[in-house]
């Protein structure tokens, strides 16, 4: 693969391109908005996860009430607890089943207790996260706005870089423009660079021996950063 003149103007121009994308994906508002974004989807995890919990609440509340509505049958047998009583019935016993069922009762209303302030809790909880949610969104959608409105300042030059890309693109051979942009796709750049001596940019060194592989012009893979060397 050797580099041409056509490759390094490509370069050049597509640095200039890089630089507005790089201005672009900096900004503040991009930030805040893609930071907005972040607390929203952990409220709606944490949204989901009560629901959950709330499904389990509402298990043991209907628990509760069944117990409850179990005592209260126990209870009846009471309602001829006088006839009973004039017929010779065992008074302890009552009495004792009496106690049991108001010990129940009790324990019913202790758990009870602890559920409505556990539903408190959750319910406190869920307006919290929809507040913080709900926040979040109007931050987001100003932010977005804003960074949108940035983004579409440099329509034109972006516009115009590219046009330029594809103009000194037709000049260069396929196959070496498509490796260019792949790395560049990756992050590196710039992806074309001279040997400097007989280091790469990022300090490999290129041994003597090994520059006979960079004659005419020849661009060799930095095994360190990937780049595309060329010796001028
Ligand atoms: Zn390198």
């Amino acid at each position: 693969m050797p580099v041409s003149k056509q490759l390094l103007d490509y370069q050049k121009v597509d640095s200039d391109l890089r630089k507005i994308e790089l201005e672009i994906a900096s900004s503040d508002e991009r930030r805040k908005y893609l930071q907005a974004r972040k607390v929203m989807k952990a409220a709606l995890d944490r949204l989901d996860a009560l629901d959950s919990h709330a499904a389990e609440l509402i298990r043991m509340r209907n628990e509760i009430a069944s117990r409850i509505e179990a005592s209260a049958k126990g209870l009846e047998e009471y309602d001829d607890l006088d006839e009973m009583l004039e017929g010779g019935a065992d008074v302890g016993f009552y009495k004792k089943n009496a106690q049991l069922m108001l010990d129940k009762l009790r324990s019913v209303k202790a758990e009870l207790a602890r559920l409505l302030s556990e539903i408190e809790n959750v319910s406190a909880e869920y307006k919290k996260l929809m507040e913080q949610g709900r926040q979040a969104n109007k931050q987001y959608k100003e932010n977005k706005e804003k960074a949108d409105k940035i983004e579409h300042s440099h329509d034109g030059e972006i516009k115009a870089l590219q046009e330029k890309l594809a103009e000194i693109g037709k000049t260069i051979d396929p196959k070496i423009l498509e490796h260019y942009k792949l790395k560049r796709k990756e992050g590196i750049f710039p992806v074309v660079v001279p040997l400097n001596g007989e280091f790469c940019v990022c300090g490999r060194d290129f041994p003597l021996a090994q520059q006979g592989s960079l004659a005419g012009g020849n661009m060799v893979e930095c095994e360190n950063c990937r780049r595309l060397v060329y010796k001028i």
